[in-house]
């Protein structure tokens, strides 16, 4: 579904991102992990179309996206900073995508009541943003990202802000529910237990270059470098 070829993306002289070759197949949960500044941010940025590349290409169903705005890619965000409406209640949030894409009202409603089941604020609709605390926020924004089915979700530390337990039963309803939706999944986390949890394989990244492919457990078993070794060793 998602195919990267030698995207290399320039701040200045910083490299965030040097010539890194990706593939995430169709229904495939792929978690990238990485320490800080290593271009975690960068490759959804530039896969959304919210960041140019200044070398390679970013192919989406075998089609090159380069010149695509945004909102024709069919990819679905939720960014490390999460901004919601202030200005909308929970259920204006997460229908605002539908909306756009003039989704019927009452199709629109059935929707918003189950994704808001499914991350844990049943009821919610009506409640308006700023009264929420920042783990509830996060949650609406994670239904907001999921309401118009996108083909690929791309999530940026979409958990970051919750505290453990929740996090890791969200992690297995997650993972059940992409299962079931068959969503393709592109998420960055700092919390390797939850990428390893969640994905099908896992991307580490140094330095804006993938040190690491495999699944889980090779990476865990057969870390391929140093780095790679002692990232995981540190990190727990
Ligand atoms: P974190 O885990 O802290 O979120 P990250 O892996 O997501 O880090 P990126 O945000 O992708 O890292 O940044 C990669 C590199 O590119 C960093 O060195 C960062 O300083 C730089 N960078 C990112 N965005 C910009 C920008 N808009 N202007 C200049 N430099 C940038
Ligand atoms: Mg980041």
């Amino acid at each position: 579904l998602l195919r990267l070829d030698g995207v290399t993306v320039r701040f200045g002289t910083r490299t965030a991102l040097d010539a890194v070759d990706l593939e995430v197949a169709e229904h495939e949960i792929v978690c990238v992990l990485g320490p800080s500044g290593s271009g975690k941010s960068t490759l959804l940025r530039v896969v959304a179309g919210l960041q140019p590349a200044d070398a390679g290409r970013v192919l989406l169903a075998g089609a090159d996206q380069a010149g695509v705005p945004v909102h024709r890619r069919g990819v679905g965000l939720m960014f490390q900073d999460h901004q919601l409406f202030p200005q909308a209640d929970v259920a204006g949030n997460i229908a605002f995508g539908l909306r756009m894409r003039r989704v019927p009202r009452a199709e629109r409603d059935a929707r918003v009541a189950e994704l808001l089941d499914l991350v844990g604020l049943p009821g919610a609709g009506r409640r308006p943003v700023s009264a929420l605390s920042g783990g509830e926020q996060q949650r609406v924004a994670l239904a907001r990202a999921l309401a118009p089915g996108p083909r690929l979700l791309m999530l940026d530390e979409p958990l970051g802000q919750l505290d453990r337990g929740l996090r890791e039963r969200l992690v297995t309803e997650l993972r059940g529910l992409f299962g079931r939706l068959g969503t393709t999944v592109l998420a960055v986390t700092h919390d390797q237990a939850e990428a390893f949890a969640l994905a099908d394989r896992v991307v580490v990244m140094r330095e804006g270059r993938v040190a690491q492919a495999g699944t889980p457990l090779e990476v865990w078993q057969r870390p391929a470098s140093e780095f790679v070794a002692r990232f995981l060793g540190f990190d727990n």
